[in-house]
């Protein structure tokens, strides 16, 4: 398989290629179809797998849609700074496809500018996120596909609760993908809280 005959739109394949990302990894392989479908998904992939780009195809593909905002958690601001990079490089040149960066550890005022102007993916680490919706700076109602990368370590950082209260503010009818490298009990008790009859992947 190769990507430029998976049916993306044509410049999401330009970029998928420019990228250097000829063929999917086996995460991708299985998350991004399943992920297309609109299902749930819990998989167990760990850095190194691609697994960034496993879940950034469905929710950039959702975002190409007219109406939907793609949410993106992660535990913390490096993880973020990588994610937000490898979105970039699959919406380069697609119209009305801008990223925001909303994480701790920077200075908030220009992340409250970029929300200024229409965003299509949001990438956020929790405590940062909940900071800028007391603000109503960022309303996330109109979220439809979420994702949560490297729950594990959410909840070893101790961000269960905010994890949690953030899904208060993503409206109900929304895909859920959760990345997790290991999922032990604690884990599968949070993720059981966030999804709705997933697909489980595992590498
Ligand atoms: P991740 O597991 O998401 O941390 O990704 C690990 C690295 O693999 C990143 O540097 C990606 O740019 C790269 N990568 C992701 N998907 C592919 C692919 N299909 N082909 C080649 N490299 C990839």
């Amino acid at each position: 398989v190769e990507f430029e005959h998976c049916g993306f739109p044509s410049l999401l394949s330009g970029n998928l290629k420019k990228a250097g990302y000829e063929a999917p990894t086996p995460v991708q392989m299985q998350m991004v179809p399943v992920g297309l479908t609109g299902r749930d998904v819990i998989a167990s992939a760990d850095t190194g797998s691609g697994k960034t780009i496993a879940f950034l195809l469905p929710v950039v593909v959702r975002a190409l849609e007219v109406r939907p905002l793609g949410l993106i958690l992660t535990p913390t601001r490096e993880l973020a700074i990588q994610i937000e990079r490898q979105a970039k490089e699959l919406v380069m040149g697609i119209p009305n496809m801008r990223t925001a960066l909303l994480v701790g550890g920077m200075p908030l005022p220009p992340q409250l500018h970029r929300l200024k102007s229409s965003i299509k993916i949001v990438i956020a680490t929790p405590g940062r996120l909940i900071e800028i919706l007391k603000q109503k700076a960022l309303k996330l109602d109109k979220v439809k596909i979420l994702v949560v990368d490297e729950v594990d370590t959410m909840l070893k950082m101790g961000f269960q609760q905010q994890v949690l209260e953030v899904l208060e503010h993503v409206t109900k009818e929304h895909q859920t993908l959760l990345a997790s490298a290991t999922i032990p009990a604690g884990t599968e008790e949070l993720a059981a809280r966030l999804v709705h009859d997933p697909v489980r992947i595992a590498i």
